[in-house]
């Protein structure tokens, strides 16, 4: 039975959402205030889609006496990791991110998507120390059936020829099912996927409230911006798909699905739905590669992590990104120096004079996490209402909505459906945080 939906958000969880829906046979409504797709937490992730990388590699550390917010998020994901994966959920968690790559690695073949891919992650250990203290989270992939290889120096230099010969390197692990790329040209082409299958997409809508039932009522706005230049809007707007009626709307749908990150907090909470999600910023740098024909090797090839830093370095097409730095709290629109720099520092270590400074662009995105680490997956236990709000984040405080975006979609539109769906996702919803 064809059923009328509407997605809350269009990053990069609302968009694959929208798309499975929309293959399921559905009729689907995409309501964003922003202007177009992948505008917010989607826009310029680290790229990593790493099954291997969704659970801890080493046990949490004791929280460190920083400010009274961050010390808090550190406190309660202290108390939540002492027992990280060791639970089925965190076992699930793993098999959604394995589905979610197989998903991804269809779509790209079905409908022959370039979003700029390579293949490969390699963790970077600077010493022995560090290779002792992952071996619980290798022993976790083995038994998970994770392909992983631990490599010497010299072989992760042949892996990534571009590492800086001087850096202080022990060795590696390479992950083997793993792809970098570019989430928000995905994002972008799989709307357009979307679209042809018949999914709506209203930008500039804000959606006010939720009322959960048979149907669901929702209360959207046409809320553009108040002052945009014709430029800017042509480089932002991706536009609608109809007509936005203006003033308060409300319309009826038979599920809804809430996709909206962070924001869900203020959504649900009027529905007693009290999600303790904490707001954690986290930092991209992506600049060109630089092209010299003497160092024909400049730059990662795929994907490499610091792990000891906790910061990704990834090639996306011509383009070097580097991420990480968890900040909790704080605000999206200001740069802490300090932040951008351990970014620069971390890139120089490992690929020296790799990129264009002057044309770096900085970035900088709040990310929803509970203490657990996990995501918030499937019904809500009111009527009609859904969720796919999965930004866990076990390994680096990152999130990793993008790993888990496919196979989260994938999962949801069957349970929606009334299928089984494709992997256990038992103890990823949120009747455990009741
Ligand atoms: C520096 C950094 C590096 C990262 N690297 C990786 C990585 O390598 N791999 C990985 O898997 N993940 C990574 N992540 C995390 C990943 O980018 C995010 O988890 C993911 O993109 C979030 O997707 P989302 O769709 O849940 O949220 P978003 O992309 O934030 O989308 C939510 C959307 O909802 C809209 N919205 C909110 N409220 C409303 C409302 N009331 N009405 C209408 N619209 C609304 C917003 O405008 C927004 O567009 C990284 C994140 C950061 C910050």
């Amino acid at each position: 039975m064809s059923l009328r939906i509407a997605v809350i958000g269009a990053g990069i969880a609302g968009v694959t959402s929208a798309y499975e829906l929309s293959a399921e046979g559905h009729q689907v409504t995409v309501f964003e205030r922003r202007g177009s797709v992948a505008a917010e937490g989607s826009f310029a992730n680290a790229g990593l889609v790493v099954p291997g990388l969704v659970l801890a590699w080493t046990p949490p550390r004791a929280p460190r006496l920083t400010d009274g917010q961050a010390l808090a998020w550190q406190w309660q994901r202290w108390r939540a990791g002492r027992n990280k994966n060791a639970g089925p959920a965190h076992q699930n968690l793993l098999q959604l991110a394995l589905h979610s790559s197989a998903r991804l690695q269809q779509l790209r073949r079905r409908v022959q998507l370039d979003y700029e891919h390579t293949e490969g992650q390699l963790v970077l250990l600077r010493g022995p120390a560090e290779l002792a203290a992952i071996q619980p989270g290798l022993a976790l992939l083995q038994a998970a059936g994770v392909i992983h290889h631990q490599l010497d120096a010299d072989q992760c230099r042949t892996v990534e020829p571009g590492l800086n010969p001087d850096a202080e390197l022990y060795g590696g692990i390479r992950l083997a099912q793993a792809e970098i790329g570019n989430c928000r040209q995905f994002a972008h082409l799989l709307r357009l996927e979307a679209q042809r299958l018949g999914t709506q997409f209203r930008f500039h809508t804000t959606v006010r409230s939720v009322q959960p039932g048979r149907p669901v009522r929702l209360t959207h706005e046409y809320t553009p911006p108040v002052e945009r230049s014709e430029a800017a809007s042509r480089l932002t707007d991706a536009g609608d798909t109809e007509p936005a009626p203006l003033g308060i709307q409300q319309e009826a749908f038979d599920a809804v699905i809430v996709c909206a990150a962070l924001d869900s907090v203020d959504l649900l909470a009027p529905l007693g739905l009290k999600l303790p999600l904490t707001a954690v910023h986290g930092h991209a740098i992506t600049a060109p590669l630089r092209q010299l024909e003497a160092y024909p090797d400049l730059g990662p090839r795929a994907g490499v992590f610091d792990h000891q830093q906790q910061i990704a370095i990834s090639r996306i097409g011509q383009r070097v990104r580097v991420a990480g730095v968890a900040e909790v709290g704080g605000r999206t629109d200001q740069f802490k120096p300090a932040s951008l720099n351990a970014l620069h520092q971390v890139l120089h270590q490992w690929f020296p004079g790799s990129i264009q400074n002057g044309q770096a662009q900085h970035w900088k995105a709040v990310l929803a996490q509970l203490p657990d680490g996990l995501p918030v997956l499937g019904a809500s236990g009111l009527p009609g209402l859904w969720l796919n709000l999965a930004q866990g984040g076990s390994h680096s405080q990152a999130a990793i909505n993008w790993t888990l975006a496919c196979g989260a979609a994938h999962v949801l539109a069957a349970q929606v459906t009334g299928r089984p769906s494709a992997v256990d996702v038992s103890g990823l919803d949120i009747s455990r945080l009741a």
